[in-house]
């Protein structure tokens, strides 16, 4: 895979927030992938050893660019397109909004563009009309064109969702820092030649540009009072020398602050390690880098409450009123005279070998998408009413509070299928809500029930006409009462269904699991479906987690797929075609009971999705632990595209691909139906005819293909 990157001006050693990010992004990168074929391209202006040709296995190429303000990136970027598509390149990825300017010439050129979003420049003082034109001309190329953008804060994301409706594609992969490499000399020898002592001086670091407001912490430094015995650091400089720079270099030197210019390296973090309290009062910024490596080294810290900033979640007192200069001062202030020096902050977050490993997966996206799922099952609950003899979901029910909720399922993917399942669906007093939701995500909701709440079934029916219903009758009436553990379900059950009917409701139905007992009431339970013109689903029992049963195993085999084997007779007889897909699923448990090969490949987790009611994303609901049982990501922690699309879900697939279950159940045997659809059409045309000719189906000789 071969990548060029541009929008920063290089790398090692050249200031910047974008070029400190590359240069801890790409080497990581190129360790982490060796198949990576990383080129920078740098501005030659801002290179200071250009016989430097490689950093680690990241290649460096230099194109000179006039050093024009606010024009040099996008002129420079141009030229980079241009040379990715020359080299062959896989993908361009472009840092900054300023460099995007040139995605679609980008696109046009056939590259596929990634842009890292570092934050909304147009936002910062320096730039004139003109720049923050381009900045933004740059940041509506992004969000339109680019394939991939990858933001550096939720609050860029909120930008992007915002202004331009952009969710798709939009990956939050923050900036990085580094813990302290360690290795000080304890004798502080670059505090030594600035006249500095340790924890004697307030530290700021940044870029000479008007939005650091630098000049507004001379001024709240010099308000100190009694606290003036705090020197002021300023570590940092400007690109290029402007009248903005000039002043506060001035202004610094007629108050005695300490001005260090451009530092790196060692000189800076014994900066860091001994600052009684670093500042940042920006009014813009994207994520800074500086107030990142603050906290790595454990430092007070007084930062601006812009978005960016408070995105980081530090501790209110951390935080002063952006453009108050008395706030700034009493917040300073407040800090120094708190007696502990060292603080504790998660950093989690901002680990640079996990952001490069979620780059590499964005690479990898891009060039190697994953279809999105047609197919979504979500377990709203494992309480339930009945006490069924093949499933115990009943005796694990989940907490009320902690089930999935409306919002949440509002955030799950669009398909063209959701079933909704329990437990008993009917319990959850959201139900309608969750109904509504769903129909936000897929044109089709059918839910699978016990039909043992009646009235809010028929309420929820008045509500959404529309919606599917299967109620679960795994037998006549005795054998059903006494199956699912509840005297009085079955008589419930056809009442409600007939009440449906009578209601206008279309998609209705019975579901029947087939266990060791019922499979001769299986078939008067179709000639009732029939006689009542409703869908009849069928299903064999398994074991699995979900339904906390292991020792499901039909015994009489020869009686369970005779009548299986005259259900799909009787369903090759009718004249609806859906009645032969039927026939062919069915023909699918006959094998599955019998022990023998699925009719199609396991795809769980590839087409459909399961979610259960703590948010667990699971490729189906037959895993049990003796086997396998790993789930994709939570919903609740993670956004479902990132799931999808992630390393775990990958491996999730792989297991899926070696699972010896091999199992023929509804929700994942559907999906595949659907998607492989010339296997059971040419199957039911064929059985169709040897039907009309009153020959019985062929169920041992069906076309297998390869997963
Ligand atoms: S065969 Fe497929 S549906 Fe069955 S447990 Fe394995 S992955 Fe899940």
């Amino acid at each position: 895979m071969k990548i060029t990157v541009c929008g920063t001006r290089g790398f090692p050693g050249i200031q910047g927030g974008i070029e400190t990010h590359c240069e801890e992004l790409y080497p990581r990168i190129t360790a982490i992938e060796e198949d990576l074929d990383i080129t920078v391209i740098r501005r030659t202006g801002y290179v200071s050893d250009p016989s430097v040709r490689n950093y680690g296995r990241v290649r460096f190429k230099d194109i000179w660019v006039p050093r024009i303000s606010g024009i040099e990136s996008a002129v420079h970027t141009l030229i980079c397109a241009f040379y990715a598509r020359l080299t062959g390149a896989d993908i361009l990825h472009i840092h900054g909004i300023g460099p995007a300017i040139v995605v679609p010439v980008a696109k046009l050129l056939g590259l596929r563009v990634v842009v890292t979003h570092h934050g909304p420049d147009y936002a910062r003082e320096k730039w004139g009309p003109f720049a923050k034109l381009v900045l933004r001309t740059g940041e509506y190329f992004a969000a339109r064109l680019a394939d991939e953008i990858i933001v550096i804060s939720s609050h860029i994301a909120g930008i992007l969702e915002s202004k331009y409706r952009r969710t798709q594609h939009v990956r939050l992969i923050y900036n990085g820092v580094n813990r302290p490499a360690g290795g000080l000399s304890p004798d502080h020898p670059y505090l030594g030649r600035l006249g500095l002592e340790p924890g004697k001086y307030i530290l700021a670091v940044g870029r000479f540009v008007p939005e650091k407001n630098f000049g507004h912490l001379i001024d709240a430094w010099l308000q100190l009072g009694e606290q003036a015995d705090y020197r002021l650091v300023i570590a940092g400089d400007s690109d290029f020398e402007t009248a903005y720079s000039r002043n506060l270099k001035i202004k610094a030197r007629e108050n005695n602050v300490t001005l260090t210019g451009m530092i790196k390296g060692k000189d800076l973090a014994e900066l860091y390690a001994n600052a009684a309290l670093f500042v940042l009062p920006s009014s813009h910024e994207g994520l800074p880098i500086t107030l990142l490596e603050a906290m790595s080294y454990r430092r007070k810290i007084v930062v601006s409450n812009i978005p960016a900033n408070l995105a980081v979640n530090l501790a209110a007192d951390s935080y002063f009123q952006w453009d108050s200069r008395d706030d700034l001062t009493m917040k300073i202030s407040a800090q120094l005279r708190k007696k502990n020096t060292d603080q504790d902050y998660d950093l989690s977050r901002y680990d640079w070998d996990t952001i490069a490993q979620e780059t590499v997966r964005v690479y990898e996206h891009l060039l190697h998408p994953v279809a999105p799922p047609t197919d979504m099952c979500i377990i709203l609950t494992y309480r339930c009413p009945m006490r069924c003899k093949m499933c115990n979901i009943w005796a694990h029910p989940t907490m009320r509070e902690k089930e999935i909720t409306a919002d949440e399922i509002r955030r799950l993917p669009k398909v063209k299928f959701i079933n909704l399942t329990g437990g008993e669906p009917f319990v959850r007093d959201d139900l309608e809500e969750v109904v509504s939701a769903c129909f936000t995500r897929s044109p089709r909701v059918v839910i699978s029930t016990s039909g043992w709440f009646d009235d809010k079934l028929i309420a929820l029916a008045e509500r959404f006409p529309q919606i599917g219903i299967r109620i679960s009758i795994e037998g006549l009436e005795e054998k059903n009462d006494e199956l699912r553990g509840r005297p009085g379900g079955f008589a419930k059950a056809i009442r409600t269904l007939g009440k449906l009917r009578e209601m206008g409701v279309k998609d209705i139905g019975f579901g029947c699991t087939v266990s060791n007992n019922n499979s001769a009431d299986m078939l008067k339970l179709y000639e009732l479906s029939h006689s009542l013109g409703m869908e009849f689903a069928t299903a064999a029992f398994h074991n699995s987690y979900y339904f906390h049963k292991y020792d499901n195993e039909i015994t009489n085999k020869d009686e369970v797929c005779r009548n299986f084997a005259k259900l799909v007779d009787l369903q090759l007889k009718e004249s609806h075609p859906k009645s032969w897909f039927r026939a062919f699923f069915n023909m699918g448990l006959i094998h599955y009971i019998e022990g023998r090969r699925r009719l199609l490949p396991c795809e769980a987790g590839l087409v459909n999705f399961f979610v259960e009611p703590y948010g667990d994303v699971y490729p189906c609901n037959g895993l049990e632990e003796k086997y396998w049982k790993e789930t994709m990501g939570n919903i609740r922690t993670t956004d479902f595209q990132t799931i999808w699309e992630s390393r775990q879900a990958d491996k999730v697939r792989r297991q899926v691909y070696n699972c010896p279950k091999n199992c023929w159940m509804v929700g994942t045997a559907s999906p595949v139906m659907k998607k492989y659809i010339r296997i059971p059409l040419a199957w039911a045309i064929r059985n169709k005819i040897r039907s009309l000719m009153g020959k019985p189906a062929v169920l041992h000789k069906p076309t297998y293909i390869k997963p």
